[in-house]
């Protein structure tokens, strides 16, 4: 479970030609970090990972299955964006419950996994509060839990930190790092932050105008970056 692989996908808007051909293997429990400048796709291929748009051509594989006819709430995927998108009017408790009520989860079972899920992310003290009555760290949190509960094999991360002051940043990403190790679950997460690259993934991804650069583990890239857009990516010195 937690196997994801791309053949090929690519993805138009239009005429416009965002996503040219990526091929990916991601392996379950992996940390796989994309990086790359503004507008190269990252967004575009997460949302198309999770079923949020229709590829245009190739295959998204997960577990050994095709996906592309399977929706989004089918392909035990969850995926946490940098905007909460939290509802205003429902509690901590009921935004993390939501989805599992939508989707006709059992009452206990859904407090079970809210419970345990706000354990996990320190949140117990907040569940009855509204998100207007939270600082952006804790909202953030909140946004991880709804995910978690799902329990999802696959999490999609776009840019879930980019809204937090610096110190925040640090400890949402220790968090997160944690949640990785307790959960063994894949995640797949966006961010233009070379040390947040560096310190959570087992495997970088540097794409480019709709392709892959280069595929590889932090020192890899660091050390053998294939050509000087990689090396400025990552930070090496060449
Ligand atoms: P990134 O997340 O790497 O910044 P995006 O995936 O958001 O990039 O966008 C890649 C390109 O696709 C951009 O040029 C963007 O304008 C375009 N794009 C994204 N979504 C749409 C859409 N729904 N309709 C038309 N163009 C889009
Ligand atoms: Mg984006």
């Amino acid at each position: 479970m937690g196997n994801l692989t791309l053949k090929s996908v690519s993805k138009s808007f239009g005429q416009v030609n965002v996503l040219k051909g990526i091929d990916l293997e991601v392996k379950d429990g992996e940390f796989v970090i994309f990086v790359g400048p503004s507008g190269c796709g990252k967004s575009t291929l997460l949302r198309s990972i999770a079923g949020l748009e229709d590829i245009t051509s190739g295959q998204i594989v997960i577990d050994g299955k095709e996906v592309s006819a399977v929706p989004p709430a089918k392909r035990g995927i969850a995926m946490v964006f940098q905007s909460y998108a939290l509802y205003p009017h429902l509690t901590v408790r009921d935004n993390m419950g939501l989805g599992l009520k939508q989707a006709g989860t059992p009452k206990a079972e859904i407090e079970s996994r809210v419970q345990e899920a706000s354990a996990l992310l320190s949140l117990d003290p907040y569940l009855e509060r509204r998100p207007a009555e939270l600082s952006g760290g804790q909202r953030q949190r909140v946004a991880i839990g709804r995910a978690i509960v799902r329990e999802p094999q696959l999490f999609l991360f776009d840019e879930p930190l980019s809204n937090l002051d610096a110190a925040l940043r640090v400890q949402t990403r220790l968090e997160i790092a944690r949640l990785h190790r307790r959960l063994k679950a894949t995640m797949i997460y966006v961010t233009h932050d070379q040390v947040e690259a560096m310190t959570l993934a087992d495997k970088i991804v540097v794409l480019n105008a709709g392709r892959v650069e280069q595929v590889g583990s932090p020192m890899e890239l660091y050390n053998r970056p294939d050509n000087l857009f990689v090396a400025g990516f990552i930070g090496s010195p060449q």
